[in-house]
């Protein structure tokens, strides 16, 4: 499988594949760029249906790390971790231990944390061989747990492209149409309905969807109709490749802002939404609040300044959609820009 010619290989700093018999683990490291510091991100565990698939998601994912550190003002650099198995039933004590010892190998130039797959415990058992671990603070209220600084992180951002899109400095009675209710999108959900805001939600585990109808009186949809639906916001907090041209066909909603990685199939996407007058709030922007949370762990700083910062989101936004309109560019590209003038 070639690294160098891969269409998401990005001058990628290291790639490093890890494997251990004993314990089956099959990982893959993606060292995408230090030069703002250490490389941060999650550690993935997946049943990738190949290794070429495994790559390419690491490829993607590290590299928006680089992005979305850069954009947040962290002292970061991207990478990401991707395990090839199914956490339910591959996932072991000595599959993680084994994976600490290779990451402490990499000596500091690839910190992992939690993501899809992974939790703080699991973390934690990393930790048991490694110092290169985060996400495993036991000090705050969600316990190393960056979820619910994401979802707050997605809901300033969502505020702040309905106040630039629709002149609207509230949300009462608009509709956002959520995909996807695990750990970001109900949280969420949360903060939309105390501001106000009209519920549509799915997902494809039914238990999830059930929880936001019963406890937050959440209209749920089939998970392929919550694109069609009549709605003013589109959040998409499951995954990624989801805004293409089958769903710019039926999209409604005038607002795209969302938690979910790698939300464009394609980077010329983002000039089919602004053809359609669809603002979209690109996505390792409005979703940093969890590697913010995660950097302020390290750093010990208070959860006020870990607050103060994550809500400085909704000024980049601002600052990417006014650019975007004076420029006459994708507000993807305008993130992009300002990224790469700070880590290239
Ligand atoms: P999660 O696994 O807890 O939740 C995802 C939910 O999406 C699950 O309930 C799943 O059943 C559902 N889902 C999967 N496929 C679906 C489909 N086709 N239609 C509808 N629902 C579907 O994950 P999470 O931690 O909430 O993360 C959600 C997204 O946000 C992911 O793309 C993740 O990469 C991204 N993200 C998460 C964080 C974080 O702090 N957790 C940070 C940044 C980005």
């Amino acid at each position: 499988m070639s690294v160098f010619s891969h269409i998401e290989f990005d001058n990628h700093e290291q790639v490093a594949y890890f494997t251990d018999q004993q314990s089956g683990l099959k990982a893959i490291v993606a060292i995408h760029n230090t030069k703002l510091g250490p490389s941060l991100g999650g550690c993935r565990m997946w049943p990738y249906a190949s290794d070429a698939e495994a790559l390419t998601d690491v490829l993607r994912l590290s590299r928006g790390m680089t992005y979305k550190s850069a954009i947040s003002g962290l002292p970061l650099g991207g990478g990401k971790c991707v395990i090839i198995g199914d956490h339910r039933q591959d996932k072991s004590e000595a599959l993680l231990k084994a994976l600490g010892k290779y990451l402490q190998g990499l000596s500091g130039a690839y910190i992992t944390a939690e993501d899809s797959g992974t939790s703080v415990a699991d973390m934690k058992v990393i930790g048991t061989s490694t110092e290169y671990v985060a996400g495993v603070s036991d000090s705050g209220e969600h316990g190393g747990d960056p979820s619910p600084s994401t979802a707050y992180g997605v809901f300033v951002g969502l505020k702040a492209a309905v106040a630039h899109k629709l002149q609207r400095q509230d949300l009462t009675g608009l509709t956002v149409a959520v995909q996807g209710v695990g750990n970001v999108g109900l949280h969420l959900c949360k903060y939309l309905k105390e501001a106000g805001a009209k519920l549509i939600v799915a997902d494809v585990f039914a238990a999830n969807v059930q929880r936001a109808v019963d406890e937050l009186g959440a209209t749920a949809v089939e998970p392929d109709q919550i694109y069609a639906v009549a709605a003013d916001i589109f959040a998409p907090c499951a995954m990624g490749g989801i805004i293409n041209s089958a769903t710019l066909e039926v999209l409604q909603a005038k607002v795209i802002a969302g938690a979910a990685n790698n939300q464009l199939s394609r980077p010329e996407i983002s000039a089919q939404l602004e053809s359609k007058g669809i603002l979209y709030a690109p996505d390792y922007v409005i979703n940093a609040g969890g590697i913010i949370d995660i950097a302020y762990q390290r750093s010990g700083e208070s959860a006020t300044a870990l607050r103060a910062h994550i809500e400085s989101i909704a000024d980049t936004l601002t600052s990417i959609f006014q650019r975007s309109e004076l420029e006459q560019l994708p507000t993807e590209v305008v993130a992009n820009r300002i990224a790469e003038e700070r880590f290239k």
